[in-house]
């Protein structure tokens, strides 16, 4: 019952104490996470009905000068074989989902060297003037303010950037000695005062995060408020110094989900691709517990396997056609419908 109270006082005050958010993760039972679906699913058709909006996800490059120690594209990773797309081969991808009914393009990648403001400026001022229509999302990782500008100028619209954990020890366990919490953070607040429409996020069961880590995560997207919020499981990859730590579960995940909703209701909440990697149906079930978008892949056929952040990924044989074709089909099974839509954050 002290659950159920805290749950509805979430979904009526959309704010909780760290603690709370703490006893809240700690202590729910099965029965509990039902009733918290329940209010988060509510809360969600109130606002985006049983719309659901999608994402064309461009795998840019996976060249990366950064090091994470959960990433299988870390620039120690000598398995991984490199690739990056030119921008002809990014334009080609943005037809192609043009055409499949995308209005949304999200061009992400590791922090690779090549792709410059000049040369990201050029590929951005092309996918506008072509598809005026559409939004274009970056997702390229840590740049200085001047950067963030002069791409915001040259048309982007959106920025995710996961903050990954908020609490900075556990930032530096799962990064190396020149990455640090304060910049990550500090971006995210440089992307919101350019004018982008920030994206937020974090992993969930990543390796030494306990409930307490997960609540401070919660009541920082409380109070930074992101437009946007990844989450998904933490999957090991194999040539990682994490091969051997342990996956992050649906139930956690989806749960969580619940509790963002909650916290803010018109949030845009992507039901992820690693979530659909650990349960056969696990988009389909981030969706049911409050999830409100979902980013199927425009990449060439030809890189999608070599874009392997974690083990096993999905999604990396099909054409772009399927892929859409496929979660069209997955959102229907559970009675929501992917729209042809920009799918900005209704506010
Ligand atoms: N370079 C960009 C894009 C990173 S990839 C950036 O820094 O933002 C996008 C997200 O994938 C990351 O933010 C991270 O949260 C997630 N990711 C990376 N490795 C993962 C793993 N092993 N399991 C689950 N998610 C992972």
């Amino acid at each position: 019952m002290i659950i159920h109270k805290l749950a509805d006082k979430l979904n009526s005050v959309h704010s909780l104490t760290t603690e709370e958010y703490r006893f809240l993760i700690d202590n729910r039972t099965k029965e509990d996470e039902e009733y918290i679906k329940d209010l988060a699913v509510s809360a969600r058709k109130k606002i985006y009905g049983n719309s659901v909006f999608v994402r064309g996800l461009i795998e840019i490059s996976n060249i990366c000068k950064n090091d994470c120690f959960y990433c299988g594209i870390r620039k120690s990773n000598k398995n991984c074989d490199r690739y990056r797309l030119s921008p002809e081969q990014i334009m080609l991808c943005a037809e192609e989902g043009y055409s499949l009914g995308f209005r949304t393009f999200v061009l992400q990648g590791g922090e690779d060297p090549f792709f410059s403001d000049e040369v990201l400026i050029k590929i951005i001022g092309e996918i506008k003037s072509s598809f005026p229509d559409c939004a274009v999302t970056l997702s390229m990782g840590e740049r200085s303010r001047d950067s963030y500008e002069r791409l915001y100028n040259a048309g982007a619209d959106r920025y995710l950037l996961r903050h990954e954990t908020a609490n900075e020890e556990h930032y530096n366990m799962l990064h190396p000695p020149e990455m640090s919490y304060k910049n990550r953070m500090n971006c995210l607040k440089e992307l919101r005062s350019t004018g982008y429409q920030v994206g937020a996020g974090f992993m969930v069961g990543s390796p030494f995060q306990t409930n307490a880590e997960l609540a401070e995560d919660l009541k920082f997207i409380e109070l930074f408020k992101p437009d946007m919020c990844g989450i998904g499981p933490f999957i090991p990859h194999k040539d990682t110094p994490f091969a051997n730590k342990k996956a992050g579960t649906l139930e956690d995940t989806c749960f969580l989900l619940s509790v963002i909703r909650l916290i803010y209701p018109n949030i845009l909440l992507p039901s992820t691709t690693a979530l659909g990697t650990i349960h056969p149906r696990g988009r389909e079930l981030g969706i049911l517990s409050g999830a409100n978008v979902v980013m199927p892949n425009l990449s060439p056929v030809n890189v999608r396997k070599k874009y392997e952040l974690y083990d096993n990924k999905i999604c990396t044989g099909e054409e772009s056609a399927e892929c859409r074709g496929c979660l069209e089909a997955r959102m229907k099974s559970v009675g929501y419908e992917i729209v042809t839509d920009r799918g900005d954050i209704k506010k």
